[in-house]
């Protein structure tokens, strides 16, 4: 049978991006495929020492349908999920049976894994993974093969701008996102941890930037984080 690695399951509000504010059921699912500088969730990172739970297909329904009443959609988070696609795969056609929207929170750098799921997925999150910001990659061939399987979908992209982010590596992904999707939702989300070091200010001349390619740039804060929810 096969069994999925979770880390936690629960309601709660949805804090960034284009949904900010709705509420929604969170799965997220153990361990990721890369680490960025700032993680949140390191408990998701490949560390077996942290603590997961293994669900089959029916016992996670069961969970999701106690905490869906009320609910938006269903945000499967992480960690990275897709480095679990094969599940998920399985767990969209439940969703889908049950009438529930699902929402899918990737770094966007598995578009293989993405392909196995995107038929059955309704929203997609997708960040986009600046190695100046994040301290790891560059995933620009990959974010591309994404972005091209996944805007097809409702899909929007979000770069967490951090003090170390450099207008170079913005440019390149503009550039790349002038390519493939100008017209998809590009949000610039001020790293927390920098809000008060004028990050803020930051984020408002990048935006100008964007807005030269892209039709529709925001800048959105992590709301949970000052609501203190998770
Ligand atoms: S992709 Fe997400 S979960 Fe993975 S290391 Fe980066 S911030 Fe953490």
């Amino acid at each position: 049978m096969m069994m999925a690695k979770i880390v936690e399951i629960f309601h709660s509000i949805q804090g960034e991006g284009k949904y900010l504010g709705v509420p929604q059921v969170f799965v997220r699912f153990f361990e990721c495929n890369i680490h960025c500088s700032w993680c949140d969730t390191p408990h998701s990172i490949g560390d077996t020492t942290r603590h997961f739970k293994e669900y089959s297909l029916e016992q996670l329904a069961l969970e999701i349908k106690k905490h869906w009443p009320g609910s938006h959609s269903i945000s499967l988070t992480g960690g990275e999920p897709l480095v679990q696609a094969d599940f998920i795969a399985q767990l969209l056609g439940v969703l889908q049976n049950l009438r529930m929207t699902s929402y899918l929170e990737t770094n966007g750098i598995l578009p293989n894994e993405l392909s196995k799921v995107i038929d059955r997925v309704d929203i997609v999150s997708m960040d986009l993974k600046l190695p100046s910001s994040t301290q790891c990659g560059p995933f620009w061939k990959e974010h591309e093969e994404f972005i091209q399987i996944a805007k097809r979908k409702d899909l929007f992209l979000k770069v967490v701008v951090s003090n170390k982010t450099t207008i170079e590596d913005l440019q390149q992904a503009v550039d790349l996102v002038a390519r493939s999707a100008p017209d998809v939702p590009f949000i610039l989300q001020p790293n927390f941890f920098d809000m008060k070091e004028g990050v803020i200010d930051r984020c408002v001349e990048f935006q100008k930037v964007c807005l030269k390619r892209l039709s529709d740039v925001r800048i959105v804060p992590q709301v949970h984080k000052f609501m203190k929810l998770r």
